[in-house]
Order: C-alpha cells, then sequence, then structure tokens
C-alpha cells in the first residue's frame, strides 16, 4: 500500500475529484488504482480564502515499491494499515466470569472484547437500559423530578449516551486501539466517517441506537447484563478481591473485577474508599457552560461563504492566569444544547449535548479553570468529591433545581439577567436567571473572566455581553484516581480500575481504549471460560 499525506482538495469536491488527485499525485491511470482508503479528513482554515480539506489515502496499486521509489515525494510513503491485535490467551484457570461494573464506553468495549475472546463477562449496570434510561431522562428535563440511579450519567452506555459523541482523544495509538474502537462503532451502526474524521462524531440520537446494538452483541457472544444492579460492597481475602455485594442484598463470587465506573458514582467512590482500595484525589476543572451563536463560530472559523458549505465549525480556546490556572474550553458541543446533567438529588451539574446533524442554533462550550487538591480545602482522596457537591448544592439552590444562567456582561458586573440578548438559550431542561457570580469562590470566577477577556484574540466577540453562562460545570473529569500499577491492577488482587472514574480516560474514546486495554490484560493472564463454567 501507498501512504499519501496532505492532499488537498476544495471543500466543494466531490467523491471523484478524491479518486481523481489520487491519481495525479501518483502520476497513474484511474484504472491501475487498485483501491484508496481514506485514513484521515481534516479541515484546514488557517487560510479564509483558500479552505480546503486536507487527507492523508491509502492506496493499492500494482508494483507499489518501484512507483514509491519513482515518486521521490516526502508526502508519500509505503504504509500498511495498521491492525488491532489482542494479546495470545494465558492459561490461569477462572473460577467464575470476570464482573465488569459500569456499561459506560469503558465497561462495554471491555466487555465486548472479553466476550468476543470467550471470557462470557458479566457487566453490572446500576441504571436501567437504554429506553428506560431514556423515559428517565426525558422526564427529569420535563418535569424536574431526578431518578437518582438512571439519569444523563448512570444506565446503558454511561455517561456518553446523552452527548455530542465527539470521538476524538488526544491518546496516542500505536496499539490500534482508537482505529478498533471506531470499528466497533462503525459495526454496529456509527456513521461510516467517524473512521476517518479528525474530529468525528455520534450524536446523541444515533449513540442511543448503537449502545444496545453493541450490547446485544455481546450478549449474543456469551456476556451477560444486569441492569438496576449496583455494586454496593465488595469482599476481600488475604489481599485478594473474592466477591461483591448487589443492591445491598445479594453476594457473587469473582475473583477479577473491572470497576468501571465514571466519575459520578459518589456512593461508590465512599465504599472502595472504605474497603481500602488505594486512591488519591487528583485535579480537574470547574466553571461554567458558555452558549454562543453557532453562526458567529462558524464564521469566525471558516469566513461568510465557507460556513454555508461546512458542516457547523468546533473551537478551542485556551489561556493561562498570570496565577498558573489553566482557563480553557472543553467538550464544545456545535449545534448542541445545555443539558441538566444532575445526578444526585439536591445537586445540579450541567454539561453538553448535541444531535447527529447538529442542527440546534448554539454552540456550546464548557469553559473551565483548572483546581487542584490545594482549592478543595479538604483532606483524603475524596476531598475533590466535597468541593464538587458543595458547587452543586448552590448551584441547585440558586436556580431552585432549574439549570441557573447569566448573561456573561451581568456575570461580570455581578448582577442578575433580567431577559436573553440577541439570542436564546437551547437546553435540555429547564433554566433560570441566577447570580452564577457568587457561585465559583473568588479566584476562580477571576481567572475564568481573565479567560473569557483573552479569547477574542482568537475569536472575535466571544466575550460579547450576552454570551448566556449556565452552571454548574462540575463534571469535567475524575475528582479521584483508583490507583493501578502498569499490569493495570489496584493494590488488591483480581481489582482493575478502569476508565474514566478510575482516573485514567477522559472521554468515550479514552475510556472505551482502556477498556480495550483492561480486556487484554485480563486475558493475557487467565484462559477463555468454557460456556458451561459460567
Ligand atoms: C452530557 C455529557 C456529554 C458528554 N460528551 C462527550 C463527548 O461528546 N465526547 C467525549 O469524549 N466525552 C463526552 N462526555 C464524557 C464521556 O461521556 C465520559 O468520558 C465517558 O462516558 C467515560 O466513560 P466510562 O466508561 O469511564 O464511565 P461512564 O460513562 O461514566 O460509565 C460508568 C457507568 O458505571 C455505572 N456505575 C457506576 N457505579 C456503579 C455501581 N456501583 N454498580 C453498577 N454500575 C455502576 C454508571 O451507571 C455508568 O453507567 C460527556 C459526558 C456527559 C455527561
Amino acid at each position: 500500500m501507498i501512504e499519501i499525506r496532505q492532499l488537498k482538495l476544495p471543500i466543494t469536491h466531490g467523491s471523484q475529484d478524491l479518486k481523481e488527485k489520487v491519481c495525479k499525485v501518483l502520476k497513474i491511470k484511474g484504472e491501475q488504482l487498485l483501491s484508496m482508503e481514506i485514513l484521515r479528513q481534516s479541515i484546514d482554515a488557517r487560510k479564509k480564502q483558500e479552505i480546503s480539506y486536507v487527507y492523508t489515502i491509502l492506496a493499492e496499486t500494482a508494483k507499489e515499491e518501484n512507483l514509491y521509489k519513482k515518486l521521490n515525494n516526502k508526502n508519500i510513503s509505503l504504509g500498511e494499515k495498521k491492525e488491532y491485535l489482542f494479546p495470545i490467551p494465558g492459561s490461569k484457570k477462572l473460577s467464575s466470569s470476570p464482573v465488569i461494573v459500569g456499561s459506560g464506553p469503558a465497561g462495554l468495549f471491555c466487555g465486548y472484547m472479553l466476550a468476543k475472546m470467550g471470557y462470557c463477562p458479566l457487566i453490572l449496570e446500576r441504571g436501567g437500559n437504554i429506553q428506560e434510561r431514556t423515559r428517565d431522562v426525558s422526564l427529569f428535563w420535563k418535569t424536574g423530578t431526578l431518578n437518582p440511579e438512571s439519569n444523563v450519567s448512570f444506565g446503558e452506555g454511561g455517561a456518553g449516551t446523552f452527548s455530542d459523541g465527539k470521538l476524538n482523544t488526544l491518546v496516542k495509538d500505536k496499539s490500534g486501539r482508537n482505529r478498533k474502537v471506531l470499528e466497533i462503532f462503525i459495526e454496529h451502526g456509527a456513521p461510516k466517517e467517524i473512521a476517518y474524521e479528525a474530529k468525528p462524531h455520534i450524536g446523541t440520537d444515533r449513540l442511543s441506537q448503537v449502545i444496545p446494538a453493541i450490547r446485544k452483541d455481546i450478549e449474543s457472544m456469551g456476556g451477560r447484563f444486569l441492569f438496576h444492579t449496583c455494586m454496593t460492597d465488595i469482599r476481600i481475602e488475604k489481599g485478594k478481591v473474592t466477591g461483591l455485594c448487589l443492591n445491598h442484598d445479594m453476594w457473587i463470587d469473582t475473583e477479577i473485577l473491572i470497576l468501571a465506573i465514571g466519575h459520578s458514582a459518589r456512593d461508590t467512590f465512599q465504599m472502595l474508599f472504605e474497603k481500602k482500595i488505594p486512591m488519591e484525589s487528583k485535579a480537574f476543572a470547574v466553571g461554567l457552560r458558555a452558549e454562543h451563536p453557532q453562526e458567529i463560530i462558524s464564521i469566525s472559523q471558516y469566513g461568510k461563504e465557507a460556513s454555508k458549505i461546512l458542516p457547523p465549525a468546533p473551537y478551542k480556546v485556551t489561556s493561562n492566569t498570570p496565577e498558573g490556572r489553566g482557563v480553557y474550553s472543553f467538550c464544545m458541543c456545535p449545534g448542541g444544547y445545555v443539558v441538566n446533567a444532575s445526578s444526585e438529588k439536591g445537586k445540579l451539574a450541567v454539561n453538553g449535548m448535541s444531535y447527529y446533524k447538529r442542527d440546534s442554533k448554539n454552540a456550546n462550550s464548557a469553559i473551565i479553570v483548572s483546581v487542584t487538591p490545594k482549592d478543595f480545602g479538604g483532606e483524603g482522596p475524596l476531598a475533590g468529591i466535597a468541593f464538587q457537591r458543595k458547587l452543586e448544592k448552590t448551584a441547585y439552590e440558586m436556580g431552585k433545581g432549574k439549570i441557573p444562567q447569566q448573561l456573561y456582561g451581568d456575570f461580570k458586573k455581578k448582577r442578575l439577567s433580567a431577559s436573553y440578548g440577541e439570542f436564546s438559550s437551547c437546553t435540555k431542561g429547564d433554566a433560570v436567571f441566577a447570580p452564577l457570580h457568587t457561585l465559583l469562590p473568588g479566584e476562580i470566577y477571576n481567572s475564568f473572566i481573565e479567560g473569557m477577556e483573552s479569547f477574542p484574540e482568537k475569536i472575535p466577540d466571544f466575550n460579547r455581553e450576552d454570551v448566556i453562562l449556565s452552571g454548574v460545570e462540575s463534571r469535567t473529569s475524575s475528582p479521584v484516581r483508583i490507583l493501578r500499577d502498569e499490569k493495570l491492577k489496584s493494590d488488591v488482587n483480581g481489582i482493575y480500575p478502569c476508565g474514566e472514574g478510575a482516573g485514567y480516560a477522559g472521554g468515550i474514546m479514552s475510556a472505551a481504549m482502556d477498556g480495550l486495554k483492561t480486556a487484554e490484560e485480563v486475558a493475557r493472564n487467565y484462559a477463555p471460560i468454557e460456556k458451561d463454567e459460567t
């Protein structure tokens, strides 16, 4: 195969143009191109007058080595498709199925791989299946009645189900896990272009079909799911996990326990802490979600003409305060909604989501400020959770259960907003104006404003007075790390902390990849299970 990089085409091009360009660059005729695959497609918007798509292509031709030598082009090399390789299974015999706690991306992809390789995993999920969960979340957004076990954070598919479904990750992927995760998504109904887009996304509407399709496949390969089943206790004997309690009621035996619990399972963190599972407090970030009209974001990124052709534009803004705090945009949702993503009664947290078409009129992203254990003001590994809870309680109280909002101009002037400016908010869940300027601790409030005031260098008008702020964005990543060694194991034998809640991922892709990595480690040690042994 021949890899061609930096292949540029105008944004109006068609698929035939791409094929012709490949042939032109390779100096071959159409019939000599045996096959071609897009490895990557990104948008180069550095020069607004000539915005283009940039491709990396893997092409198959006859006599590739000769052709490659003749071309002598720095953007062309001999390439191969990176295959994901699952390790050869170990030989230790398992006495029962490995148990995975959590059906978010980490648990689901770990479960998928273990089931495929014959380990018959049992996946426990405290929330409901996708239909039940969708009903509970819709009811919550309509009436404010929260089900603490089935909400935007808990239930089939985990925190990522009601999301924008962005699939980009900063994790370098020498192992092919990134590609494998995307392939699994596509095999179960995700859009094909996620395989090559630089910023792939699925959207809530498509995710809620893809996730149950993966679950059904896991079940067909010998895996089992128990919904409405919360792990409430664990049994440790002689430094080894030997069992776990379901719903405070029934104990089951296991020697492998994969903790893919996400970052919102605060009661579970507490239980694990009491059981002396080694864990530590971890830095994260808090702030507010900011909404802008999508049109001004797209024009700022692509210019007026190109913005009419290209999909709604994402953005990324970052800055550092003189005090050394990072202020940055996070989980940006083009054409999205601000969602009430609470999971505890009397507490309120927001997040962002979008549908596949990203067709709401607003862009939103979390503008967050880094916080460290020094800011938490408490001691021990769970101090970050106490800090989050305090902010979420204040947010709940100031909005009386509705999403508290304030226009940025009023936030700066520390006065209540009376009405929206030139655009109104796109939310899932009711919103109400409230004094958000009193929510964040002083230093974080100041850093937030410093960041907002510096972002117009990159996006004009980013700090306009009528930007709509919603609070509080407190679940940006886990405030806790459950320690694990290089073999992904806790000090307590048999426990594998996995995914975002354990502190080893920061989004859907990295959590899913960590799920694969954990499945590989289990397989390296243990032999697959004969079906009648489970
Ligand atoms: C609204 C929203 C939008 C988001 N948008 C994006 C995005 O566009 N792109 C992106 O990359 N990331 C996004 N994220 C973050 C992303 O969803 C998470 O990073 C990812 O889901 C983490 O995966 P995980 O499997 O580690 O944990 P989770 O997805 O949190 O899954 C953990 C699961 O464990 C279950 N659980 C917890 N404790 C127990 C227990 N004791 N017993 C049984 N089950 C338990 C929970 O119910 C949950 O289903 C978004 C998050 C939210 C909330």
